[in-house]
């Protein structure tokens, strides 16, 4: 990278760095910093004030409401968001189904979703995912049967994140039972008021309801809510979860738990001698910050070659591969610093401030959210192409084995 486009990628990192120190609400802040989840409407107001600033949709043409920010520019601001408790933005609308819909979608569904998807009026949610078809998507079974100008939809669909809060579905059905199976998916943009769909909360370990399962009965979608052609929706899913991959390395992310790591093993005492000055941490912690340098330099690698316009293929997988176990090794860690403290959970800890608690957690302010954080990370590895399948597609796509 030349001496220029340092010092131009370094201003940008101020000038985002200044716009949250300023417009960031402390309320907000706060939640995040404390582990807490924000509730819908917290991250809704953060995404309302990145709208008026333009900057809601880093990856988006300007054109359409975007800022078309290069792929450094983007990791920048993900980078920083992230170091400075800014409430994750909802994927859904705006970095997955959104792109798609401008890549692959008709100009009536671009003027139709995509300012609703900026303005956060409405709320999307995948329907990916079913019984029996998760790691092997492919195989899925949700049928969409042309009758006139509608698709008759027939299936169900699992483990949709926040269905229950969300205004739409992107779907992918079988639309041609008689080929190939990659080659018979068509992806459908279906409102969840149509009549004929019900959802089924699925309640988590943890007791918060996230998951959920959908059912079509003969649920009738409009033929111009397909995108793209018929049969082609694996295609139009996999670039998708191409970039989702790139996003899902989570450096951000890891820095923050790392910073956190560190001020926790300065302040925690074990035997009289504080844990930051003890050779077996220091060891852990130095393997850690090196698996994320390695992690930051391949984003880095990668990001440098979308910037030159080149293709990301199926190496990509790496970084979700790293980034996800790197941030449940730090969890470990995390728990090894606080000991026994990290082990309790109570559901209330991760949705009302400590100030409003009846019964506050045992322990320092941070450990009470270890478990709930800990347990919530172990997603990481499964969403998105769990861990065994990336491994699987780095032997066989990458290194040919
Ligand atoms: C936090 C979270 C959020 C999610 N949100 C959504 C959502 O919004 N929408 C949606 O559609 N889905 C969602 N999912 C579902 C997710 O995509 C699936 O859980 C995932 O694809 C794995 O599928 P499965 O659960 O059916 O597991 P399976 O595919 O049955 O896998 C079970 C185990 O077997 C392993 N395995 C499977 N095949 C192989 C193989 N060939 N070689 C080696 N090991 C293998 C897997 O790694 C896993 O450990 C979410 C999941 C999580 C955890």
């Amino acid at each position: 990278m030349s001496a220029s486009e340092t010092s131009r990628l370094g201003a940008f990192r101020i000038e985002v760095r200044d716009f949250i120190r300023d417009k960031l609400p402390d309320d907000i802040r706060e939640t995040v910093r404390s582990g807490r989840l924000g509730t819908a409407g917290e991250t809704q107001r953060w995404q309302k004030i990145l709208h008026e600033k333009g900057w809601v949709a880093p990856s988006w043409p300007v054109e359409l409401g975007g800022v078309d920010w290069t792929p450094m520019q983007r990791n920048i601001f993900e980078e920083e968001c992230a170091l400075a408790d800014c409430p994750p933005l909802d994927p859904m609308g705006l970095s997955m189904i959104g792109p798609l819909i401008i890549a692959r979608g008709s100009q009536a569904q671009k003027d139709f979703y995509l300012p609703r998807i900026l303005a956060s009026e409405e709320k999307w949610c995948q329907g990916y995912s079913e019984p029996g078809s998760g790691s092997d998507l492919a195989s899925l079974q949700t049928r969409a049967v042309a009758d006139g100008d509608d698709y008759v939809v027939n299936g169900t669909k699992i483990w949709t994140s926040g269905t229950h809060a969300a205004d739409r579905i992107f779907c992918l059905v079988r639309t041609d039972p008689d080929v190939k199976k990659q080659e018979g998916i068509s992806l459908l943009l279906i409102d969840l008021k149509t009549p004929g769909i019900s959802i089924r909360p699925i309640i988590g370990l943890n007791e918060m309801h996230f998951f959920n399962q959908i059912f079509f009965d003969d649920v009738r979608v409009p033929i111009a809510n397909r995108v793209g052609e018929e049969n082609r929706g694996w295609t139009y899913a996999k670039e998708v979860l191409g970039d989702e991959r790139l996003q899902l390395s989570r450096t951000g992310e890891n820095k923050r738990l790392l910073r956190q790591l560190k001020t926790i093993a300065a302040q925690e005492d074990h035997g009289g001698e504080k844990l930051a000055d003890q050779d077996w941490f220091r060891r852990k912690l130095r393997r850690a910050e090196v698996r994320l340098k390695a992690l930051d330099y391949t984003k880095l690698r990668f990001l440098q070659r979308a910037e030159a316009g080149e293709a990301i293929g199926p190496e990509v997988s790496m970084l979700k591969l790293q980034g996800s176990e790197l941030i449940q090794e730090l969890d470990e860690m995390l728990l090894e610093a606080v000991g026994h403290y990290g082990l309790p959970y109570d559901k209330s800890w991760m949705l009302i401030p400590r100030s409003e608690l009846n019964e506050s957690p045992i322990g320092s302010d941070y450990a009470g959210m270890l478990s709930a954080n800990r347990f919530r990370h172990k997603g990481y590895t499964i969403a998105g192409g769990s861990s065994e399948v990336q491994r699987t597609i780095i032997s066989k796509r990458v290194l040919g084995l």
